[in-house]
């Protein structure tokens, strides 16, 4: 049983929750089992922060992988500044430490009227509440001549782990002269500045190892997240906007790609445009992962819609979705935000099931981006929720990196290393 003390200690030191408002009733020792669908950034938080909250509440999580690779810091595997395995967690260490069941499979099925969920093995486990937080999947149906099996070659690397693998051996094989072509998704879409951060990181590692190399981005957008920053960084270490940059950037959104040809690693665009790729990182079109659309969890955007007091689906009652497959309003889709989210969420479960006021929470996010191995810009915000229930940007907190002094952007790229240790254990450990 936890006191109303020790509750207001806890919320008040989780980082990525603000509260206001005061408490009315201590918690009484609950039985409410909460399951939890997905090991990521938002699903491993939520577990976690729900048993500190509360350790009486009985919390199950569902993964299929034993251990997970964060797609945060994956860009620098490609710089050579990262190996994927320290970028690997086990569960192991969450499990035990916070008393959390740990099932490794995958949910086939949700069923929200009798609040049960089916596993790959057919087993059923009832829950009190549930909690989706299983990422993102991607719209295979929008390219010609593009689909899963197509990822060997034409690899997205924007799940880590094989992916990225992938990827960066095809840029290690690539020849001295060769072109990475990097097509940019349209928004939404899981970490807004990663596209970018990639080309700089591939950049990083051609100017060293094959400097006559050039990284084409296709993007399906006009603009991008910290964009100023990226092109001024581009500008001084890869010669962007020069004859003999390293980086060039296309906006494609009147003349998008429609066709790949997968063998011959090229792209078609709308208007018949081909570009012929040595690497070929095609990012695609994004929506919410399997599960959350079969379960009739999104709307016709392919993302969940959610009552953001309480991260509540607004579709079906009792089960709360989190991360990227979530909508957030202005909150981008990222780890820092799906870490964020699941605190506030966590509160919210814990103040339901001991039928206790809910309070309003304050998200923050902030993404850091390498351009090189030492220099690093960020971009960050603080939301809150507004009178009619929707997330709102909190005027004069937040905004980019302030300028481009070397002392600053060298300050930035430490602080994002740090970053990276640190949401990895507050998350996973
Ligand atoms: C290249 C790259 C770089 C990035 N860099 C950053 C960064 O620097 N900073 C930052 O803040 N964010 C970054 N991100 C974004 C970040 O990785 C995502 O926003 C974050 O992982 C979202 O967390 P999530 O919990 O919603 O989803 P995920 O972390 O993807 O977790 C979803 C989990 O659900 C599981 N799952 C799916 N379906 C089921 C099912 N049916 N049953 C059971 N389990 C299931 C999956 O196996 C997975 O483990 C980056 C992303 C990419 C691609």
């Amino acid at each position: 049983m936890i006191s109303r003390r020790q509750f207001i200690k806890l919320t008040s030191s989780a980082a990525g929750i603000f509260v206001s408002g005061c408490q009315t009733k201590p918690f009484k020792t609950t039985t409410a089992h909460i399951v939890i669908i997905g090991g990521g950034f938002g699903g491993a938080t939520v577990a976690k922060t729900i048993k500190k909250l509360d350790p009486s509440i009985r919390v199950t999580l569902i993964e299929p992988k034993s251990h997970y690779t964060t797609c945060p810091g994956s860009n620098w595997v490609l710089a050579g500044l990262k190996s994927l395995k320290s970028l690997t967690v086990s569960y192991q260490q969450l499990s035990k430490q916070y008393n959390i069941k740990l099932i490794k499979d995958k949910v086939t099925f949700i069923d929200p009227y009798k609040r049960s969920i089916t596993l790959s093995t057919a087993d059923k486990i009832n829950y009190d509440r549930l909690i989706v937080s299983p990422g993102i999947d991607f719209r295979w149906d929008t390219i010609e001549g593009h689909n899963e099996s197509s990822t060997h070659l034409i690899p997205h690397a924007w799940k880590a782990g094989i992916q990225t693998q992938i990827l960066n051996k095809q840029l290690q094989n690539m020849k001295n002269g060769g072109k990475v072509i990097i097509c940019a998704p349209p928004n939404p879409f899981r970490c807004p500045p990663g596209p970018y951060e990639r080309a700089s990181m591939m950049a990083h590692y051609l100017k060293r190892h094959k400097p006559k190399s050039k990284i084409i981005i296709l993007d399906a957008k006009t603009q991008f997240s910290k964009q100023s920053l990226f092109m001024e960084g581009w500008k001084k270490h890869y010669g962007f906007g020069g004859s003999n940059s390293l980086i060039e950037w296309h906006s494609i959104t009147d003349n998008p790609v429609v066709k790949i040809d997968v063998k011959n690693k090229r792209v078609e665009t709308d208007f018949g445009d081909t570009f012929n790729a040595d690497v070929l990182n095609f990012i695609p079109t994004q929506k919410a992962a399997h599960i959350a659309q079969s379960s009739g969890l999104c709307d016709e955007s392919g993302w969940s819609p959610v009552n953001h007091k309480t991260s509540e689906s607004t579709i079906h009652s009792n089960i709360h979705v989190i991360g990227d497959a979530s909508i957030q309003g202005p909150i981008p889709k990222s780890a820092f935000a799906a870490n964020a989210e699941a605190k506030v969420c966590a509160l919210a479960v814990v103040s339901l099931v001991n039928d206790i006021e809910l309070l309003d929470p304050v998200w923050i996010n902030t993404c850091y981006s390498l351009i090189t191995a030492d220099q690093g810009i960020s971009v960050a915000m603080v939301y809150k929720l507004n009178q009619q229930g929707k997330i709102t940007k909190v005027k004069g907190a937040g905004g980019i990196t302030p300028n481009s002094k070397e002392e600053i952007l060298s300050l930035e790229a430490n602080y994002a290393k740090q970053w990276l240790t640190n949401i990895i254990s507050d998350s996973f450990k």
